[in-house]
């Protein structure tokens, strides 16, 4: 899968794998998810014969031939030849002495990627004289709810991809024997930096590879990366070098112009407009949620957002003393019915509640409001009040070079005000639900859980983290209002 999405990132992995970067805490977390989903699959099949544990290749190839005779499931059998190997998540007995193939992933729909990774495995155990019927994706029902243990049963979506494989499989021979010769050379491959370092996944070599690259660099151009690869291609790697009648669309130009003169756009029409909207007194309101593959409370579905932590700050008016609330759920138990009590007290009863990015808010108040139908009546009252601090900056009345293409809080924090989230322990919305989930112990790394020293050290940099996202956006507010009196547009 790491050649499919570049050969060099492949070629680092099997000759140089000191060079790539260790996965941070976050990613982790998702690698964990996804093993506590493969794990939950073994409960479809009772009786199988598991050889997870085994980490010697050679180990597993003397097992898995062993255990074949027996014909019952085999979690995480393998097969090999001189040059392949691999590993399938579930061998079920098929009729005569086939075997069915079956791949868990913890996702909740088919993506291409995945057939590609299927296909490797039954090309390898076919390669090994181990015959495969069928092969399934067993992938999460997004539909589940939790209802007391969870049925394995209930939770995975079995679906035939047998035809889908064999399609990809004819490729397969050629794409491995290709890939061997790369992984033969001395030298990584010279390939240059494009689309791929982001799909289907970021590649963690990118601090290497893209390291030549200029501050507002093409690839920042705002939406679709092709025009960007075009570039690229002719050798045009700033933003600045874009030659004038190259087809930029408005807000592409925009960057391109600010690139250039060296000074922020202001749209006083739009920006005017968008702050009249806004009515005293003023809250600033965010949340954080986490989400886990599998439910962890009662009537909530897979991957379904919880909020368990929020942040807000009341101002009268712009300039004045705010007053600031916030919430932290104790890490014991659905959090949900709690933070609802008290965010009710907190956002008043009139006046705006600026957020940024509202669908986000607005999506987990509705979610709240299904989950709670007492506060139903509430959240719709809630709802109107909301202003979305994004549409400014996702819509380019506001931009500034420094922002880099990027319209999130972080990118404009520091390109309108004298702040930014630099030097803080967590200082982003997933490193916040993954330090949550650690220091509630519903994420452990190995056997260990964390020492109460460093539960209060994540409690405290998640209430900073929060507080600075209300309180950066009262910085911004005030930033947009101040920009205003020094347009000359
Ligand atoms: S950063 Fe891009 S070019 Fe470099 S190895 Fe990764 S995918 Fe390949």
């Amino acid at each position: 899968m790491a050649g499919l999405q570049c050969r060099k990132y492949q070629w680092y992995r099997e000759n140089a794998r000191d060079e790539i970067p260790e996965p941070d805490f976050s990613t982790r977390f998702m690698f964990k998810q996804g093993m506590l989903v493969g794990e939950y699959a073994k409960k479809l099949f009772p009786g199988g014969i598991d050889l997870g544990k085994l980490r010697n290749i050679g180990e597993q190839l003397g097992k898995t031939s062993e255990v074949l005779p027996e014909r019952r499931p085999i979690f995480e059998a393998s097969a090999g030849t001189d040059k392949i190997y691999s590993r399938v998540d579930i061998l079920k007995p098929a009729s005569g002495d086939s075997w069915d193939l079956i791949e868990v992933k913890s996702a909740t729909q088919l993506k291409e990627g995945y057939l590609h990774d299927i296909a490797f495995q039954k090309h390898t155990f076919l390669q090994a004289g181990i015959n495969i019927s069928n092969c399934y994706l067993a992938f999460i029902n997004n539909q589940y709810i939790k209802q007391g243990e969870i049925d394995p049963e209930g939770f995975f979506d079995m679906r035939d991809i047998t035809v889908e494989v064999d399609e990809v499989m004819m490729s397969i021979p050629d794409t491995v024997e290709e890939m061997l010769e790369v992984l033969q050379r001395p030298d990584p491959p010279d390939i240059k930096i494009g689309r791929q370092c982001d799909h289907p996944y970021s590649c963690p070599l990118k601090g290497k590879c893209w390291e030549f690259m200029p501050e507002n660099h093409v690839f920042n151009l705002y939406g679709k990366k092709d025009k960007a690869a075009n570039l690229y291609s002719q050798g045009i790697l700033s933003i600045e070098e874009i030659p004038e009648g190259y087809g930029l669309n408005l807000k592409q130009q925009i960057q391109k112009d600010c690139a250039t003169t060296k000074k922020p756009r202001v749209d006083r029409g739009q920006i005017s407009a968008f702050l009249d909207r806004l009515k005293a007194p003023i809250y600033f309101f965010d949340f954080e949620t986490y989400s886990t593959a599998l439910p962890i409370y009662e009537g909530t579905k897979p991957f379904q957002r919880i909020p368990f932590q929020y942040s807000v700050h009341a101002l009268d008016d712009l300039y004045g003393e705010s007053v600031h609330y916030d919430f932290l759920a104790s890490g014991n138990g659905d959090p949900r019915k709690e933070l609802l009590e008290n965010l009710k007290k907190h956002l008043g009863d009139s006046g705006s509640i600026i957020v940024y990015y509202e669908f986000f808010e607005k999506g987990v108040l509705n979610e709240l409001a299904g989950d709670f139908p007492e506060y139903e009546e509430w959240v719709e009252s809630v709802i109107p009040r909301i202003i979305d601090l994004y549409r400014p900056f996702g819509d380019f009345y506001y931009y500034n070079s420094i922002q880099q293409g990027s319209a999130s809080v972080k990118s404009v924090l520091p390109a309108i005000t004298d702040y930014s989230y630099k030097d803080m322990d967590i200082a982003d919305g997933l490193s916040a639900s993954v330090y949550f989930l650690y220091a509630c112990g519903h994420y452990k790394i190995g056997e260990s859980c964390p020492t109460p020293e460093e539960v209060d050290k994540i409690r405290k940099d998640l209430i900073t983290y929060c507080r600075m996202d209300t309180g950066g956006m009262i910085h911004i507010l005030r930033g947009l209002k101040e920009v205003l009196g020094k347009s000359q547009r």
